[in-house]
């Protein structure tokens, strides 16, 4: 593959920003370029520097006046969800039994996998997305169909096979020497295969016997190098049920922690009602956190505390869609329903610190900063496009505009998929191909 060139407003994160105000925190060039080589992002500078090295031949991707950016990145979704986002429940207990569950039977079929995860990505394509960490069911076809997907797009992604081996009908359940098994044939063939990453994937703690989160734990230790991920205190019906399901513990997290579940490489959904001390053990183990805005509000399961957990200094706090609890793909619907859940505590996030979090901050929850999350030298070029006129709204708000912060910040409170104008996976376009 020969180089190419991005032309376009390049803008990177270096760092999380301190304040509306940090311009230190980023990179920005209005009229800037990207030289691509194999794939691998080579040089971000002025387009007249750039255009003085290269030879005349060089293909150029002209996106002037749109904001090039890292592709967004989403830690925590479920791809088998696509189909029932936008289901009519009063709480998450009730929304897993009523739909949740039903789809994800539909899963041990082959062709409805394969046809289903062709949707998801395009999906994710569409709305600016090129990288996910994604719960498949307890089906291996799922699992099968996910990773190959991806495959076929060159894409960096994460997953895993859903383990359940209690409170779930029972065509989705399977014994834990089942499940562990299964997990270690899927690990050996997926884990490292392209720009596959495998994460072990117990639901939660109500879907799995002591039988099981003993066998999670022996594949954590026997496969340090992949992710953990699953939920934590999402709901107060899930939090008493978990209480009653383990009644020697202290709280929801030090289950996880006996089970030697917490690290830097674990993911968990929400840890929306976490007290002190369960933070101090996602924080000592540098675990990871996962803020779901949209999936919160829709399913009533509460308000995310994000200075509270912001001033754990070992946590890595990620935001993701939690599709299908949430209620759209798009990263910047996602950013702004943040936005408000940190308003209604009286906790204002800046547009900076916004698209830090979809970039970089995510790309570090996911331990994949080297590779993506940022423009730099040698990083994958995986980017996303963004058109900030691409609606009437916007236009008109565009004209009445004094800084990148706040473009920046209109851009995630009135735009959605029609802002996104081209992907690039591995430096190939991706999107309507
Ligand atoms: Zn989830």
């Amino acid at each position: 593959m020969s180089k190419i060139i991005l032309k376009g407003r390049t803008l990177s994160f270096l760092r999380q920003p301190k304040n509306v105000n940090d311009s230190s925190s980023y990179e920005y060039n209005e009229s800037g370029a990207i030289l691509i080589n194999n794939g691998i992002i080579e040089k971000v500078e002025s387009y007249e520097k750039i255009k003085k090295t290269i030879s005349k031949n060089i293909k150029i991707f002209d996106h002037s006046g749109k904001l090039l950016m890292p592709g967004f990145i989403d830690p925590h979704l479920h791809y088998p969800q696509t189909k029932i986002i936008g289901s009519y429940a009063s709480n998450l207990l009730e929304w897993l039994k009523k739909y949740t569950f039903l789809e994800e039977k539909k899963y041990s079929n082959k062709e409805y996998s394969i046809k289903a995860s062709k949707i998801f990505f395009n999906e994710l394509i569409n709305n600016g997305t090129t990288s996910c960490a994604s719960f498949c069911t307890t089906s291996k076809n799922s699992v099968e169909a996910f990773f190959s997907e991806a495959k076929k797009r060159n894409m960096m992604v994460i997953g895993g096979k859903t383990l359940m081996d209690r409170n779930a009908p029972k065509t989705l359940l399977e014994n834990s020497t089942k499940g562990y098994e299964l997990t270690k044939k899927l690990i050996n063939k997926w884990h490292n295969n392209g720009r596959c990453l495998y994460a072990i994937t117990p639901r939660f703690a109500i879907t799995s016997t002591i039988e099981q989160m003993k066998s999670v734990q022996t594949l954590k230790e026997e496969y340090p190098e992949c992710y953990l991920q699953t939920h934590l205190s999402e709901n107060f019906e899930e939090i008493e049920l978990v209480k009653k399901l383990y009644p020697s513990f202290k709280n929801y997290t030090s289950i996880y922690e006996h089970y030697g579940f917490l690290g830097k490489k674990s993911l968990f959904g929400h840890c929306i009602h976490l007290s002190e001390s369960e933070l101090d053990l996602l924080n000592e183990s540098h675990s990871k956190v996962i803020f779901c805005p949209t999936s919160n509000l829709f399913l009533g399961s509460g308000l995310f505390d994000l200075k509270k957990i912001n001033k754990k200094n070992n946590i890595q706090i990620g935001v993701a869609t939690d599709i299908g609890g949430g209620t759209s793909f798009n990263m910047l619907k996602t950013l702004d329903e943040a936005y408000k859940i940190c308003q209604l505590q009286k906790n204002k996030i800046s547009s900076l610190d916004s698209f830090y979090h979809i970039t970089l901050g995510n790309a570090k929850c996911l331990s994949l900063e080297s590779k993506i999350g940022t423009l730099s030298k040698g990083s994958d070029a995986d980017i996303v496009v963004i058109d900030s006129r691409a609606t009437s709204s916007l236009e008109i708000r565009k004209n009445n505009l004094n800084s990148l912060e706040e473009e920046l910040f209109y851009i995630q409170t009135l735009g959605d998929d029609r802002c996104i104008s081209q992907v690039y996976i591995k430096g190939k376009p991706a999107k309507n191909t």
